[in-house]
């Protein structure tokens, strides 16, 4: 037995640690690769049409805007309807959206496949419950309601005022004379504005899977966030689809997105075959309804209150209660029973990543036995079983997914984490097997680590007239993930150099907060521009860099993915990555920095 492995007599694990950790680097080893990221092909060109809105009233049109608002907000997702929302409590009335959507919503207009569905608790994910006075109906909201509240949360605010949707932003650039951002975009529009705030969010811009031969398909395909219900048949709200009866299809990926519309498209598909390269971790989903007795007897600042102790919880901080109680918080729970039982002894740093380490294992060691217990086929089982730590991926929730692979007419192709290998002009050709298809839907995902601007679909130019990119060249440079040097008035809420946490909304909401509270402070004291000091982002980017060094090789040992840049970690990541102190400690410094009330490490004209 290995000396890292606690002793057999106090230790109730039937697995072998050693073992265990061998099969998850040998499992990661086989899927890295060297063009990471760049695997992925770029949605534009011949294949823009990926892009189309389904949804969007065709035929609208607008006169160019040549006007100017106070603050414009760029993205009409969470974000954007955060910041709205934060701004309009702060009393600023001049505030134009603008989205290239017919609607607000963000990713939950875009995606509307069959099933969708969040699985972060609706009572933490959902943003401003307590200011709309609304309690979703189930504890994992269906996306139509979310997309419903996304439209109330505008509604509430204010925020189709002066709107403008189906819209793309094409440039941002600032005149430095007038201090004021010049706003160009798709529609003609030459508007100007004091602030800009950039919502675009961080899975706004869906990828294609770099697949030999992806252009000669002859079939019908689209990407999943982009669902072609005039083809499968059914709705949002409907999920009987009906269009695909004596249809062959094919999905490829196996992440949340596919793990919630797989279930579905095996029920009406004369045949599904599942491309997979890496399984994702399917956990049960227990989801009541909404008792209205708890729901009233919610007080003010519960809402906060939830969202603290979910954030809490996932970040491994012990709490007197676990509100939430789901698959999120069960590995914390896991870890306190080790802790509490005398298993773990050892309170030392070492001692509590050994701590941590053995509860993952166990956790995933149910995941595993849970896909044995369901999948009737053992190769099958076998394939969907996920090797790695449980937060290497976005773990998935699910009670239907793995039981669609009984169904007779649905195949698990299993890649053996390779990838497809070819498209052909009649499908998908894995290990020499052609496997023929009608449609082909792509649920690759979203593009999360390449360059900002080519994800906010924009180009930024700042105070000298340098571009973001370039500004951006050799790593992320911020202070609190906000603000740029050379870039006044303007707020990015995006990821890197910010806190993480598995309830995203959390952090926009955290973000937005502090955007308000710049913004009102420029009106009150009669500030032109503010701008990040050199130092002040030098400061931000070394605790960052500094940070990450001490959270350790987490990411870099596990399968590659989005969470730790396709498997590129390094220098580089750390600067690029979220704030290595996690989003407690990032949401303190927000706070405190915000008490201070002096701006520090900015510079103000
Ligand atoms: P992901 O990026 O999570 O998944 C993409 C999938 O495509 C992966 O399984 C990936 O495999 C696979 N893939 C990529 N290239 C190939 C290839 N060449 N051959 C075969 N497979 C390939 O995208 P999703 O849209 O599923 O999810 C994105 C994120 O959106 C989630 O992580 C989550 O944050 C959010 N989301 C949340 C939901 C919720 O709240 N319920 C629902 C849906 C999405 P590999 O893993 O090997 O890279």
């Amino acid at each position: 037995m290995a000396t890292d492995q606690p002793d057999a007599t106090q230790d109730p694990t039937p697995f072998d640690a050693d073992a265990l950790r061998a099969k998850y680097r040998a499992e990661r080893d086989k899927r890295l690769r060297d063009d990471g990221n760049e695997q992925y092909v770029e949605v534009k060109g011949r294949f823009a049409h990926y892009l189309d809105d389904p949804y969007a009233e065709p035929g609208f049109s607008r006169e160019p805007l040549t006007d100017e608002v106070e603050v414009v907000v760029v993205g009409g997702g969470f974000g954007g309807l955060l910041a709205g929302a934060r701004l309009r409590q702060a009393g600023v009335e001049d505030i134009r959206m603008i989205d290239p959507a017919g609607d607000f919503g963000g990713t939950w207009y875009w995606n509307r496949y069959p099933g969708i569905a969040c699985d972060i608790e609706s009572y933490t994910y959902l943003p401003l419950l307590e200011e709309l006075g609304y309690m979703p109906k189930e504890k994992y909201s269906f996306g139509p309601e979310i997309l419903s509240h996304s439209q109330a949360i505008a509604k509430k605010f204010d925020l189709y005022r002066d709107v403008c949707f189906q819209t793309r932003v094409e440039e941002l650039r600032w005149d430095d004379d007038d201090a004021r951002w010049i706003i160009t975009t798709n529609r003609g529009d030459r508007m100007r504005a004091h602030y800009v705030c950039l919502a675009t969010g961080p899975l706004n811009r869906p990828k294609l899977p770099g697949i030999p031969g992806i252009e000669e398909f002859e079939g019908h395909s689209f990407h999943a966030s982009r669902w072609d219900y005039d083809y499968t048949g059914g709705a949002a709200d409907d999920p009987r689809l009906t269009g695909l009866a004596g249809k062959r299809v094919g999905i490829i990926g196996t992440g949340a997105t596919s793990v919630q519309c797989v279930p579905h498209v095996g029920e009406w598909a004369e045949r599904l075959h599942v491309f997979q390269r890496t399984p994702s971790s399917i956990d049960v989903k227990h989801n009541p309804q909404t008792d209205p007795d708890w729901a009233s007897q919610q007080g003010p600042g519960w809402h906060q209150a939830r969202m603290d102790n979910f954030n809490m919880l996932v970040s491994g901080i012990p709490q007197p209660e676990d509100l939430v109680n789901d698959g999120w918080t069960d590995l914390i729970a896991k870890l306190i029973v080790g802790m509490t039982s005398g298993r773990n002894k050892d309170m030392s740093p070492e001692g509590i990543a050994q701590a941590v380490e053995l509860a993952d294992f166990e956790k995933m060691e149910e995941i595993r036995a849970r896909v044995e217990a369901v999948v009737e086929d053992p190769d099958t089982a076998e394939s969907l079983k996920p090797f790695y730590r449980q937060f290497c991926k976005r773990p998935c929730f699910h009670n239907e997914y793995l039981d669609t692979f009984n169904r007779p007419n649905v195949e698990l192709v299993d890649t053996k984490g390779k990838g497809v290998e070819q498209i052909t002009k009649k499908g998908a050709v894995v290990d020499g097997v052609e496997y023929e298809l009608d449609c082909l839907i792509y649920a690759s995902g979203f593009e999360v680590g390449t360059d900002y601007s080519r994800r906010a679909g924009f180009q930024l130019y700042g105070r000298e007239g340098e571009s973001l990119s370039d500004r951006w060249d050799g790593g992320v440079r911020t202070l609190h993930g906000m603000h740029v040097h050379g870039f006044p008035n303007c707020f990015i809420m995006s990821n890197p150099q910010a806190g993480f946490t598995a309830n995203y909304p959390h952090l926009l909401n955290e973000q937005a907060k502090h955007v308000a509270y710049i913004i009102r402070k420029g009106i009150d004291d009669g500030i032109e521009a503010v701008e990040v000091s050199t130092e002040g982002e030098q400061a931000w980017i070394d605790q960052c860099i500094g940070k990450a060094r001490n959270a350790g090789d987490f990411f870099e040992n596990c399968t590659p993915g989005y969470y730790n840049n396709e498997g590129k970690t390094g220098e580089r990541s750390a600067q690029d990555g979220f704030y290595g102190g996690g989003s407690i400690e990032f949401f303190q410094i927000l706070e405190a920095w915000r008490k201070a009330d002096d701006l520090d490490g900015m510079e103000r004209r």
